[in-house]
């Protein structure tokens, strides 16, 4: 004989109507995962209804009130990962994720890296730029911007791609860390999902000029770089195709683009991903 349990939280039925019993198993048992599983891809996911907590490969991630989650692969993810979900007995509800590779785009040439000893002067410039940095990745905002579909900040030819890299003589240069679109300085450039200003620089940086760091919330952050203007402050709330600002070639740039890197946690991952297909541009 089953027990009655749990009433619907609706609490307004009148008493003359019997409340339906409810199963008492939980609600969604195991995780429901939308993929890809991709090196430098994003994946949603709902955590099964009983997790108490969660994690991928043994790090922590959060859950949302409504059991959701959002979980990153890096550019050079390994090709299986591990998610693992504890319930309050102890117990543990897991599953395995393939993450599939890419094909990054490498260049190999035939000559050495330009030796650019860094200057006493750029060394003195970049460690408060760096801690700049790195006090706004450590800030968290509530921002539900991680659930949407992003959308491009800017429209034009991609001229640089995430994850390209250089190697000089077998000496591996950085990969490029976002994705570039060239366009004119003083186009402006619009917010590709909900979120909050986490820096908005008062000067250029010496290598990422006027820089900019939205955070989406869930660890999630986008940042746009070389930009020739801000109009949000640290602190603002944007909404999705909000503007934020104007693109340039401050910093470390040969021409006017802007340049969209995305973290989640540390992982780098792939703008192009998140936003999809170029759409034709309105100029
Ligand atoms: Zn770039």
């Amino acid at each position: 004989m089953a027990a009655p349990v749990s009433a619907p939280s609706s609490g307004a039925a009148p008493a003359s109507v019997p409340i339906p019993q409810k199963p008492a198993a939980p609600v969604r048992p195991d995780f429901e995962l939308a993929g890809p599983f991709i090196q430098g891809g994003v994946a949603l996911g709902l955590a099964p209804s009983d997790a108490l907590s969660l994690a991928l490969d043994g790090r922590p991630v959060d859950i949302a009130a409504d059991g959701r989650f959002l979980i990153g692969f890096g550019r050079d993810a390994t090709a299986s990962a591990e998610l693992v979900a504890r319930r309050a007995d102890g117990s543990t509800i897991r599953r395995s994720l393939t993450v599939a590779p890419r094909a990054w785009r490498i260049e190999n040439l035939n000559r050495l890296a330009r030796q650019s000893r860094p200057s006493v002067e750029f060394e003195r410039l970049r460690a408060p730029e760096l801690a700049e940095i790195n006090a706004a990745r450590a800030l968290v905002s509530d921002s539900q911007g991680w659930r949407q579909r992003f959308t491009w900040p800017a429209t034009g030819r991609i001229s640089g791609l995430f994850g390209s890299q250089r190697i000089y003589r077998g000496e591996p240069g950085a990969y490029h860390s976002g994705v570039d679109v060239a366009r004119v300085t003083g186009t402006p450039f619009f917010a590709p999902a909900d979120g909050v200003v986490i820096l908005a620089t008062n000067r250029p940086f010496t290598l990422e000029g006027y820089l900019l760091m939205i955070d989406h919330g869930m660890g999630l952050n986008s940042a746009f770089l070389h930009l020739s203007r801000i109009d949000v402050k640290p602190g603002d709330v944007v909404r999705q195709g909000q503007a934020l600002g104007a693109i340039g070639a401050t910093g470390r740039a040969t021409g006017p683009h802007l340049h969209w890197s995305m973290k989640w946690r540390d992982e780098r991952i792939d703008p192009l991903l998140l936003a999809g297909p170029m759409p034709q541009a309105a100029d």
